[in-house]
């Protein structure tokens, strides 16, 4: 439990707040193991917490992620830099209690496997994307735009906002699916709104051109020229964080936006 590694953002504040833990871990039984840690400790921002769940997607049920915010609170930390040294007596004294949140898993061509923590999206920025979407293997429109973002409750406060989704509560394991700027006149017509669906749902996208597309897994872009199908659900990979304290949803929302 007392092995650690640390993912830091590259500035100024995050690079000196590591020098400050690693030393205080060190003094206080800690080691660093850089292949196979117990803890990861993110500081920087929610981007960095993503990068360091992408480095490490293959061993999510080994590792436990612990975060301090350079910035503001963040949705995937409880601490700011000006709690350092909470942030750093909690996890030497206190017990912690463990929160996970589910991944979302888009399969490509019933093949290949792509997780995200926020959200999948399919975008073509260079021309219209057609799109037909099956929800549950019933087909359910066909879409005509740059694309189309399912996220999970911990990413409706990332891209999906951007997209007008709906905000989704912290213990809400819902997914949803949000256009990204959708054709909508007399002879084409979706949805044109975000919809919120049950935790076991499979969003399927198919398509008989996706070239130009990417398939975009939070911060990591993949091209899908080739592909026809995509089906999207959340998974049984987990990402699990060390929580010391409980800090009100609204608060976070509040302190963020
Ligand atoms: P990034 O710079 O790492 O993140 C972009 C911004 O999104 C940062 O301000 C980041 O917060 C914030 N963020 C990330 N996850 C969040 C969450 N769950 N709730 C609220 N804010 C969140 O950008 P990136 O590396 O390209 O992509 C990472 C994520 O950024 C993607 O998963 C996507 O959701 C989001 N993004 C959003 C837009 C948009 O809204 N138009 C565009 C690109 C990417 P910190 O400052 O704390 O790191």
């Amino acid at each position: 439990m007392k092995t650690f590694t640390t993912v830091v953002r590259y500035d100024d504040v995050s690079k000196d707040l590591d020098i400050y833990i690693k030393e205080e871990l060190l003094k206080n039984g800690f080691t660093v193991d850089e292949v196979s840690p117990s803890i990861v400790i993110v500081i920087g921002g929610d981007g960095t917490f993503l990068h360091a769940v992408h480095e490490r997607i293959e061993e999510l049920d080994k590792v436990k992620f612990y975060g301090i915010h350079t910035g503001t609170l963040g949705f995937f930390t409880d601490y700011r830099s000006d709690q350092v040294d909470e942030f750093i007596n909690d996890l030497i004294n206190k017990k912690p209690f463990i929160t996970d949140y589910q991944l979302l898993e888009a399969t490509v061509d019933d093949n290949k496997k792509y997780y995200a923590v926020n959200e999948i999206r399919i975008e073509n920025i260079s021309r219209t994307q057609v799109i037909d979407v099956f929800v549950n293997e019933t087909e359910f429109e066909t879409f005509r735009g740059t694309g189309m973002c399912v996220s999970t409750q911990l990413g409706s406060t990332a891209y999906n906002r951007s997209l007008h989704g709906s905000v989704i509560q912290e213990g809400l394991p819902l997914i949803q699916l949000s256009e990204i700027a959708g054709i909508h006149h007399k002879a084409y017509r979706s949805l044109g709104a975000s919809i919120v669906m049950k935790e076991n749902t499979k969003i399927e996208f198919k398509s008989d051109n996706f070239s130009g597309a990417y398939l975009c897994a939070d911060a990591y872009n993949y091209p899908i020229d080739n592909v026809n199908k995509i089906d999207v659900i959340l998974c049984e990979k987990r990402v699990k964080m060390l929580k010391f304290k409980e800090i009100s949803y609204f608060k976070r929302l509040q302190s963020l936006f």
